[in-house]
């Protein structure tokens, strides 16, 4: 998965909890002046409040940035949950000419007919590719220099000898 979207979330987290942490004392400094015994001094309660104001608006557009980056998050988590699930229905398999690819298991086949899937989009681009063709040569429906061998027809012992 891309860890970007792991660390961006919870560096927004920490942050967060610092503006709160910042926003409830100046809160708690707030209580204080008006609890005291002395009458409070108006130009420090008026600065205390815009203060706390602030604090209180960063905190609230924080939350707002947290919770598209923790959506931003569960998303990846789910799309990395269906890949996975996805994935287990297919085995490496090795074709008759030593290609590697993965093949649909028939007890997982829901219905879908037997098929391959390339494993270099499946390796590297975290997708399930089918391979096609009807020749001895399949290639990606993506990358066509995804090539695989399947089989190589021998011309020659078809008794095509006469054309050499
Ligand atoms: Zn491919």
């Amino acid at each position: 998965m891309d860890m970007s979207i792991l660390e961006n979330a919870l560096a927004l987290a920490g942050t967060a909890l610092s503006v709160t942490d910042k926003a409830a004392g100046t809160a708690e400094a707030i209580k204080k002046l008006f609890s005291s015994d002395k009458s409070p001094d108006a130009n420090e309660a008026m600065s205390l409040v815009n203060k706390l104001a602030g604090e209180l608006t960063a905190a609230n557009v924080m939350n707002v940035d947290m919770s598209s980056a923790l959506k931003r998050l569960s998303q990846e988590l789910k799309a990395q949950d269906e890949f996975e699930q996805e994935k287990a229905r297919y085995q490496l398999v090795t074709t008759s000419h030593g290609d590697m690819v993965y093949k649909l298991r028939e007890e997982m086949a829901n219905g879908e007919p037997m098929h391959y899937v390339c494993p270099a989009c499946l390796k590297k681009d975290r997708m399930i590719v089918f391979i096609q063709g009807e020749g001895d040569y399949k290639h990606c429906q993506v990358d066509q220099s995804h090539v695989y061998t399947f089989n190589r027809t021998e011309y020659r012992s078809r008794g095509n000898d006469s054309f050499y």
